[in-house]
């Protein structure tokens, strides 16, 4: 993904919309491009900070940003592993098939 691509797909991992594929990518992105990173950690100031400044609480927004992009890492991690679970289903599905195939045929 180049740097023009993940500085548009900012706002939308900020509301967490991104298919897992857009998602591998952005973040693959910004943990190695230092401007994207930057690019990302000013929207999300931008975009937690208003927030927090109407009701005044306290805030380490640097923080939260990487508490953001752990738990999208995590997530994404889930999501791989239910593709993989999916796979391995359909794998079993069509084992199951060629089996019952294979009885018939010889039966
Ligand atoms: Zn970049």
């Amino acid at each position: 993904m180049d740097c023009k691509k993940t500085v548009r797909l900012i706002n939308r991992f900020l509301e967490d919309d991104l298919e897992t594929e857009e998602l591998q990518d952005f973040l693959d992105h910004v943990k190695t491009c230092e401007e994207c990173n930057e690019e990302l950690t000013i929207a999300f100031l931008v975009k937690e900070g208003v927030a927090r400044l109407e009701n005044g609480s306290v805030f380490d927004l640097q923080k939260e940003l990487d508490t953001t992009i752990n738990k999208a890492d995590h997530s994404l991690r889930i999501r791989e592993g239910m593709q993989w679970v999916y796979y391995l289903i359909i794998g079993l599905i069509v084992v199951a098939i060629t089996f019952l195939i294979l009885i018939l045929v010889f039966l």
